[in-house]
């Protein structure tokens, strides 16, 4: 018999889901002047850049769930070594605020965007911040549309919903399945034109 798990992975969007909107958000800048740039002086708005920034934010909420992306992200260093960064940080965040929290509302995301989005757009410009932001916002809509809501707007207590009770998804069914496959050209062809940039660049 399968044993119960009490944990709310299982109503959760999965990782993959996560990524796709996140990144495909990155194309919400493209109607901004110089938000996006292709060019050797792409600098700040660089899509490879924009990317990564949106793929952290898109993953960062689930640092406060005892499984995820995440928090079993590995990074490999060779020789056998192997890293799992943000472990220690999501045993902490997910003992002391719980999965679905503080962390999965406007006001954390918020306190988020101060400690890393704030020293991103002050040192490294406006446009890595921008992704990271859209990528949290992202994640906040995706899970927003499952069976489990999300705190959005925590103090406030109660979970909200973005979609009506018969449209909510739940991890793997057929309606994620088809939002990620509708998901995944938008996101590809961010990362795809960073790789068109670098070999315009080499060619
Ligand atoms: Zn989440």
């Amino acid at each position: 018999m399968r044993a119960k798990c009490r944990c709310d992975y299982e109503i959760a969007v999965t990782g993959p889901t996560h990524l796709a909107l996140g990144v495909s958000a990155v194309w919400l800048l493209a109607p901004i002047p110089g938000a996006l740039s292709h060019g050797p002086q792409a600098g700040a708005a660089n899509p490879a850049l924009l990317t990564l920034a949106a793929a952290l934010g898109a993953l960062l909420p689930d640092l406060d769930a005892q499984r995820s992306t995440i928090r079993y992200l590995r990074l490999d260093l060779g020789r056998g070594r192997r890293l799992r960064p943000f472990e220690p940080v999501a045993a902490l965040v997910s003992r002391t605020l719980g999965h679905r929290g503080p962390l999965h509302s406007l006001l954390g995301i918020g306190v988020v965007w101060l400690l890393l989005g704030l020293p991103t757009l002050l040192w490294i410009g406006w446009q890595p911040s921008a992704a990271f932001a859209l990528g949290m916002l992202s994640h906040l809509l995706g899970d927003g549309c499952t069976k489990s809501g999300v705190p959005l707007l925590f103090p406030r207590p109660g979970r909200r919903h973005l979609l009506p009770p018969s449209l909510r998804l739940t991890t793997g069914s057929l309606a994620e399945r088809r939002l990620l496959a509708l998901l995944a050209v938008p996101a590809l062809l961010m990362p795809l034109s960073a790789l068109l940039m670098l070999l315009s660049g080499i060619l």
